[in-house]
């Protein structure tokens, strides 16, 4: 019997990931499936979600063998009690390879002060000379597959780079650290530190008041993880008061970000609309066909969110 396979997302998702998921069924012998955004739900055998779907009541979907999450961060469906599916988050190469090209070229913005120039052209001829890459230490908050992806990108500019996770991780050219012993190591000499941890209870306010204290005057932030990864009364105060040198954010509590938030307003802070890197809709779908094929061939999914952990 053909699969049913709900695409549980947007119209403007499903426009987008029709004709991928389509040829990456087909390429798994499953070109009969039958895909679409409205099955009968005692009726599915997969789900492809997004959090902000209309699906949150997973109860009535009883054959459903697996929630195939379409995005990296799982905060939005990961708590819901009625999930007693597995439930798998999303790793692509296109997204990861985004998340690269974005925090190399705001980490390049920084290391270079290339505002500086860009800013300021008004015939005063200020010379600058920024320090080579080595001499500027990079922090990464999270080794998964984005953090660590991003850590040897920067790795093979010539950054030190240290990354810090929950697990003891050992990654060739980076400094690997974990614990709260680490964090405060990490922390202590980096010039810029980029967030990539997911949204958990764990992770919530992670960098606060204290840990921002760690960081050298001027230190540079750069967040594509999560919004509520940093207290932001405690980032302005720092920024404030010249401690922290600038904020790049692209991620926020509330989003859209509210126009009357201050970090809009704020000479030291970049806010871009989270859009540091999005799932590809080809290499996307290739992943969630892979995840099917395994279910179909009795063998474990891959990328499975852990519950207890939260990511
Ligand atoms: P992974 O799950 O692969 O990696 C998460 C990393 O964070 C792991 O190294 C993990 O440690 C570490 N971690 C989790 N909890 C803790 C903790 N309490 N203390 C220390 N380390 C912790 O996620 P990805 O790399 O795929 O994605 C990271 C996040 O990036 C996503 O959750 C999402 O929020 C965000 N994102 C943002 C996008 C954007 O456009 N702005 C796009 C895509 C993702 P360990 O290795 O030990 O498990």
């Amino acid at each position: 019997m053909p699969l049913n396979i709900l695409f549980a997302a947007s119209e403007d998702r499903w426009q987008a990931y029709e004709a991928p998921l389509r040829e990456a069924l087909s390429d798994i012998g499953q070109g009969d499936a039958n895909l679409a955004l409205d099955i009968p739900a005692a009726e599915v055998d997969y789900i492809v979600y997004a959090p902000s779907s209309e699906v949150q009541d997973f109860m009535p979907y009883t054959r459903t063998k697996a929630v195939l999450n379409l995005w990296a961060g799982v905060e939005g469906v990961v708590g819901n009690d009625t999930l007693t599916q597995p439930l798998a988050r999303m790793v692509d190469d296109g997204l990861t390879q985004g998340m690269v090209d974005w925090v190399v070229g705001h980490t390049m913005r920084h290391h270079l002060n290339t505002d500086l120039h860009v800013m300021n052209q008004d015939g005063k001829w200020r010379r600058y000379v920024p320090p080579l890459a080595p001499d500027r230490p990079v922090t990464i908050l999270g080794l998964g597959a984005l953090g660590r992806a991003c850590g040897e990108a920067l790795a093979g500019l010539g950054f030190p780079v240290t990354g810090w996770s929950r697990s003891q991780k050992d990654v060739e050219g980076l400094r690997c650290l974990s614990g709260d012993e680490g964090l405060v190591q990490a922390l202590s000499d980096a010039q810029i530190v980029i967030l990539l941890l997911p949204q958990t209870p764990d992770t919530e306010n992670l960098l606060n008041a204290a840990r921002l204290d760690l960081l050298p005057e001027g230190a540079v932030i750069i967040n594509p993880g999560r919004g509520p990864l940093i207290d932001d009364d405690a980032l302005l105060s720092a920024l404030d008061s010249g401690h922290i040198g600038h904020a790049t954010l692209d991620v926020f509590r509330e989003e859209p970000l509210p126009a009357e938030h201050p970090y809009w307003a704020h000479p030291k802070v970049t806010v871009t609309p989270h859009i540091a890197s999005e799932t590809r809709p080809k290499s996307a779908s290739r992943v969630i066909a892979e995840n099917i094929r395994r279910g179909e061939a009795g063998e474990p999914f891959v990328h499975l969110v852990d519950r207890s952990l939260g990511y």
